[in-house]
């Protein structure tokens, strides 16, 4: 940050000490009870802002604001209009995203490092679906009716839509969901995860300076209750979830009540693969921080670690030894390459598993309890770490721990590690790592996962669609697909 002071760099201009509300028809505004919560950053405990909690009526309210911006001003603006406001929106994101980043790292902990890489995802996608509000098109289709019938479809925005996120990438996630609604033409109600909502309100507020009618972005502060009233609400047409896969299900039975469209970016517990004639000095970085960036906390992280057998040994001391250089502590240091976990909830549940892997036999060969001391002592940080001695069975092979830790499994049998790598509810993500191309396309067609990267992890990009297979969720976001996602079909049959 070197364009600003250290005390800005401390506390942006945002965190002035008032209490945050609810942006609902354009407007904040305080929570219908007047109930509030705090936010505070995990790395010390201090908290940082007062959160307005949004209930039921608040949910309504900005359901009823979110319709009527659909069915008035918004459903008559042309394409090029919507490009034209994402492109505004997307230029006043670059322009502060210093500041969103710095909000990101202070709320949920990331590395400052890594909250302003995200600078190219985060612009490109809104640059990306502002392109696309210009593309959206139906078809002219011939058929074989008796007589002279012409039959063509249009495509028309779903409606309101209810976007629900959680605490892991606050920013770049809202604008995930926010980009491809807008440009497709829908009215968005917003709710973030309660541990980390101040960038996404920083972002509502740059989406009304580049000038959205109001209702057409709602943003309703608050707990799991909001999510779900908004999930059962009658007057939203489609939910857009990313969450843990428990909450998936939850949508999934709320949103019956009047046949909700759903995507939904649920858990994972993604299997990297290293086989013994990868480049290891590209495969031991790239396998540890398939799982430590993010502090473990990312949907797709290769937490399934499978190693060709002759290598296991050496492989996973070296990812272990590698570990040990990252550096863990507040993300406001910009040598910190691992931040804390998000939140004391978060903090036991990790540690519950580093206990739970070492009862049922692994090996901590890094890691394996909080670090304590110092600095430590004020926030949640779990080091990272690499259990050995792993087998198909133990918890921590099997469950999403959300937290920097890998479970590193041998293999010898390319058939049985197939099976292996497939033998999970969850299929997010996977990864391998090889010299060999003909086992790297085998892989890639045998793994049962929405996203197979090869001698490389995490890579992502606005055009290149991500999502799950099984309990991993269903639909399709990024990419031309995502915005099909805000979409209906109407087909025409005209006699002439
Ligand atoms: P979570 O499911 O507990 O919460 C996510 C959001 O849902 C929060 O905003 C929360 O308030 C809300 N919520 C909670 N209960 C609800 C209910 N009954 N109805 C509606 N909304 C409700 O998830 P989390 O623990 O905050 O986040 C971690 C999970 O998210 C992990 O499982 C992770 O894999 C998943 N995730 C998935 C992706 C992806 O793209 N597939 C990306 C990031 C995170």
């Amino acid at each position: 940050m070197n364009d600003q002071t250290p005390a800005q760099y401390l506390r942006p201009a945002f965190l002035d000490g008032k209490a945050k509300g609810l942006l609902i028809d354009g407007q904040w505004v305080p929570a219908a009870s007047g109930k509030t919560f705090a936010t505070s950053n995990p790395a010390t405990g201090e908290e940082l802002a007062t959160m307005a909690e949004a209930g039921a009526a608040d949910v309504d309210r900005a359901v009823a604001a979110a319709r009527r911006a659909f069915e008035g001003p918004w459903r008559k603006t042309k394409p090029f209009e919507r490009q034209q406001l994402l492109l505004r929106l997307a230029d006043l994101v670059e322009r502060h995203f210093d500041e969103l980043a710095l909000l990101d790292t202070l709320d949920m902990g990331g590395p400052i490092t890594r909250t302003k890489a995200g600078r190219r995802r985060a612009v490109g996608l809104l640059r990306f679906y502002a392109g696309l509000a210009t593309t959206i098109h139906g078809q002219t289709i011939e058929n074989s009716l008796p007589g002279e019938v012409f039959s063509y479809t249009l495509k028309e925005p779903v409606g309101v839509v209810g976007a629900i996120i959680p605490w892991n990438g606050p920013l770049g996630l809202s604008i995930w969901k926010i980009a491809p609604a807008l440009a497709s033409g829908c009215t968005i109600v917003l709710k973030p995860a309660e541990q980390a909502s101040l960038s996404p309100l920083r972002l509502a507020e740059l989406v009304m300076e580049a000038g959205f009618p109001p209702g057409v972005v709602n943003v309703v502060t608050g707990f799991g209750e909001a999510g779900a009233t908004l999930a059962a609400h009658p007057g939203v047409d489609k939910i857009a979830f990313t969450g843990s896969t428990e909450t998936g299900q939850a949508i999934i039975r709320a949103s019956a009540g009047n046949i909700k469209r759903l995507s939904l970016e649920l858990g994972g517990k993604s299997p990297d693969i290293v086989f013994a004639d990868a480049n290891l000095d590209e495969a031991v970085p790239g396998a540890a921080m398939a799982v430590f960036s993010n502090t473990g906390q990312i949907c797709s992280a290769g937490t399934r670690l499978f190693v060709e057998k002759k290598i296991y040994e050496e492989f996973t001391h070296r990812v272990a030894e590698y570990g040990k250089t990252l550096k863990v502590g507040n993300g406001l240091d910009p040598q910190t390459q691992i931040g804390p976990v998000v939140s004391s909830g978060q903090l036991e549940r990790v540690l519950g598993y580093l206990d739970v892997g070492q009862k049922e036999g692994a090996t901590a060969l890094s890691g394996g309890q909080r670090l304590r001391g110092g600095e430590y002592d004020q926030g949640y940080f779990v080091p990272p770490t690499v259990f050995a001695n792993v087998s198909d069975g133990m918890t921590i092979a099997r469950e999403e721990i959300f937290g920097p830790v890998i479970s590193a499994l041998p293999f010898e049998d390319m058939d049985d590690l197939v099976r292996r790598a497939n033998d999970t509810p969850f299929g997010l993500g996977s990864g391998v790592w090889t010299r060999d191309v003909s086992k790297a396309h085998r892989m890639a067609a045998a793994i049962r996962a929405g996203t197979v990267w090869v001698n490389c992890y995490q890579a992502m990009d606005p055009a290149v669609p991500f999502g799950g297979y099984k309990m991993s969720g269903y639909g399709r976001e990024s990419g031309v697909e995502h915005i099909e996602e805000f979409l209906n079909t109407k087909a025409v049959f005209v006699r002439t």
